[in-house]
């Protein structure tokens, strides 16, 4: 499995297209394209390496992860979306989403496959597995590559920090038991793939986050 990285939006959202090496299969990981330059970099990407895009994939689905769905559906009507069957609303109130920061947005494809705690993803011969970890939203997913050693991990955990938990369906208490119980326990040099800012390793975090102390 290979990760390709863009930054995006107003938020610096993190967006991952991950493919598989072999069958050029590639999914993308919270497609947070929003302006037309971005929507552009991350059409090209996909075809310029023969890519063959099969999901959309979300680790949640506040605005900033889900910005540029609407476009993606165009551009590649085949794709299939998954997410936490949690995170429909916030799917569904897109538009409103936006409204509130005074941001008209287009209205994302509906969630075609919900997808839960233990559930698998496979992209060509690679496979992402879902963890369940509520607390910054309800429906917030993970996604495990055992074989790469990588995690996405949405708004959940940041290198130093953890997500908000003060938005709806927010709660810190749980947030922090999810990471700890079902992050922490992964290999310590597995590389965490956060929705905002730097990647980081589990190791790092354990040792050093202080929300995690
Ligand atoms: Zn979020
Ligand atoms: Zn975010």
């Amino acid at each position: 499995m290979i990760v390709t990285h863009f930054q995006f939006n107003h938020f610096g959202q993190n967006t991952y297209v991950v493919h598989d090496a072999e069958t050029l299969q590639c999914a993308i990981i919270d497609p947070g394209c929003f302006f037309e330059q971005e929507k552009q970099e991350l059409k090209s990407h996909i075809l310029s390496n023969n890519l063959q895009l099969e999901a959309i994939i979300y680790t949640h689905c506040h605005l900033d992860h889900v910005f540029g769905a609407a476009y993606i559906k165009k551009e590649f009507p085949n794709v299939v979306t998954y997410a936490h069957k949690e995170e429909n609303f916030f799917i569904q109130d897109a538009i409103g989403q936006g409204l509130r920061f005074g941001i008209s947005m287009e209205q994302p494809p509906p969630i075609n496959k919900f997808i839960s705690d233990g559930g698998i993803i496979e992209i060509g011969l690679s496979k992402l597995y879902a963890i369940h970890v509520p607390g910054h939203s309800n429906g917030s997913l993970c996604f495990y590559n055992a074989e790469k050693s990588i995690v996405f991990v949405g708004d959940v955990l940041f290198a130093g920090s953890v997500g908000r938990s003060d938005l709806p369906g927010g709660n810190h208490e749980l947030l922090i038991q999810g990471i700890t119980s079902k992050l922490l326990v992964l290999p310590e040099q597995t590389i965490v793939y956060s929705g905002h800012g730097p990647s980081t390793t589990i190791g790092e975090e354990k040792r050093s986050n202080p929300f995690l102390q």
